[in-house]
């Protein structure tokens, strides 16, 4: 079970200003538990601990950064029944995804364990003139200073830590701004760190309002902005950052190539969990199935069926695959953009109906080139199929999006998997499962609208530090 009312993280320690922001049971749609909105003034003093903190974080020790992610690692392993069930609750994550999220929070915690303890830099001869005779360089990285987090609210706790953990890992102090739909992920992550003797300032996790929250964006002494949310939001915020350092992880509409060789059986299994897990509420969930025209009939078929069987309902009940979308308003967005293709001259091959901010499983053909629900990133249990006869012509298909965060290929043959890795506009491709596929040391990010810089630990490490060079002549 939760409490009743959650404190906020100012400065190393727990507060209870308030408990202004109220947030729900996203199945039933009662209170759930109560927290607080930090205000401009709480935000500024999180801002003014993090400029404090900066030195004594930049000193400590690489055993001491990596002791205070290990505490995390074993905490959260201790919690994780209460961790899947807050999430569960505040996002209606049906539980086994909830389970799957804290599985890899912990991952996340591990590898940031491990690689804070690498942070290696490197000796270059520079004598590669006369005029440099004598010259060598040194160089390593430095922690960058205070840092801005967002995180948005699919996943409210391992997207926060892909954030979080880095940032322990180089000696970065923070501030961050959980998801106000889902603060409590982030929230317990502060629980488990003020039980760290991190230095005073190191860390601030403070759910806001969005007028609230424009320090995270504007202000100066913040050196580094990394957030994750969605496209129109981030790109904004990018434009009035200032002179910050800017990571942006944004929203795609993925695509799936199933060529003519594929394993059918195999593809279907890991298609519809791409397409349909979480409600197809994440950046990298199958919205495109391009599908060779000689197994396009039978594919379509397999998934009519595989999408009729899913299972629906209360998140926390073991057996529910498909859980509600995060509000109902998300969820008429996404049923009008069904409507709206289905009256432009799409197929409905099942599902399409809504209830509250329940949406069924939706597979949709035949649909317009221009239409919303192809075009912009659905972000809800949503697919469609396309049919293709050539390869080259699959992998146009998969780039004429504007967005492009990852890309799977559904192949046995290597050539065409070096041409899609060659070719593809994306951050990633990944080959014989669908884009939706995500490991937490891998590079992660995406191109064109999807983003800017990557995460998976030792990246988002490298964008959190500042290489300084040390040169010296020996005459
Ligand atoms: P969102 O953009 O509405 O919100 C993201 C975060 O930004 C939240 O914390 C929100 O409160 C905050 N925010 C919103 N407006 C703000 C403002 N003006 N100033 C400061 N903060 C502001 O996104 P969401 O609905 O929470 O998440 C869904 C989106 O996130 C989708 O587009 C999805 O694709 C994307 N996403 C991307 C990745 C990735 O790694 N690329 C991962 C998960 C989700």
């Amino acid at each position: 079970t939760l409490k009743d009312t959650y404190p906020l993280y100012l400065n190393n320690k727990a507060q209870q200003p308030n408990t202004d922001l109220e947030v729900t049971d996203k199945f039933t749609g009662e209170v759930a538990f109560r927290t607080a909105l930090a205000t401009p003034e709480i935000i500024d003093r999180a801002i003014v601990g993090a400029v404090h903190a900066t030195e004594p974080m930049a000193r400590l020790a690489s055993y001491e950064r990596q002791a205070v992610l290990q505490h995390c690692v074993d905490r959260f392993t201790e919690r994780f029944d209460e961790l899947a069930y807050a999430l569960c609750v505040e996002a209606g994550k049906p539980i086994k995804d909830s389970e799957g999220e804290v599985t890899r929070l912990i991952d996340t915690f591990r590898i940031a364990a491990e690689e804070s303890v690498r942070m290696y830099g490197e000796v270059m001869p520079l004598d590669i003139s006369a005029r440099a005779k004598g010259y060598q360089s040194i160089w390593k990285r430095y922690p960058i200073g205070p840092c801005s987090f967002i995180s948005p609210f699919n996943f409210p706790l391992n997207l926060a830590a892909h954030k979080v953990a880095p940032a322990i890992a180089v000696g970065c102090p923070f501030v961050m701004k959980p998801a106000s739909k889902t603060p409590l992920g982030a929230i317990i992550m502060g629980e488990v760190l003020a039980e760290t003797d991190l230095p005073e300032g190191a860390f601030s996790i403070l759910p806001a309002s969005r007028d609230g929250a424009d320090l995270f964006t504007v202000d100066e002494r913040l050196k580094l902005l990394s957030f994750t949310g969605s496209p129109a939001v981030g790109w904004d915020l990018k434009a009035r950052c200032g002179k910050k350092k800017v990571v942006l992880e944004l929203g795609g509409n993925a695509a799936v190539v199933v060529d003519r060789d594929a394993d059918l059986n195999d593809a279907l299994e890991r298609i519809i969990f791409g397409a349909f897990y979480q409600s197809g509420q994440s950046c990298i969930g199958v919205q495109r199935i391009i599908i060779h025209e000689e197994v396009y009939d039978r594919f379509r078929e397999m998934l009519v069926e595989k999408t009729k069987g899913l299972v629906a309902g209360d998140p926390k009940d073991r057996d529910t695959f498909i859980g509600p979308m995060i509000s109902e308003g998300e969820a008429k967005r996404l049923k009008g953009w069904i409507d709206e293709a289905v009256e432009g001259g799409a197929s409905l091959l099942c599902g399409g109906e809504r209830e509250g901010n329940m949406l069924q499983a939706t597979l949709l053909e035949h649909v317009h080139k221009d239409a919303k629900a192809l075009n912009e990133e659905a972000f809800g249990p949503l697919a469609i199929l396309q049919k293709f006869s050539d390869f080259d012509e699959a992998l146009a298909e998969v780039n004429r999006s504007t967005f492009g965060l990852q890309a799977g290929i559904f192949t046995r043959d290597l050539f065409k998997m070096f041409d899609a890795w060659d070719r593809l506009e994306v951050g990633g491709v990944v080959i014989n499962d669908v884009p939706s596929y995500r490991v937490d040391n891998m590079p992660y990010g995406g191109v064109k609208d999807s983003g800017l810089g990557r995460e998976g630990i030792k990246f988002a490490m490298e964008d959190m530090t500042e290489i300084r060079n040390l040169v010296i002549r020996r005459n």
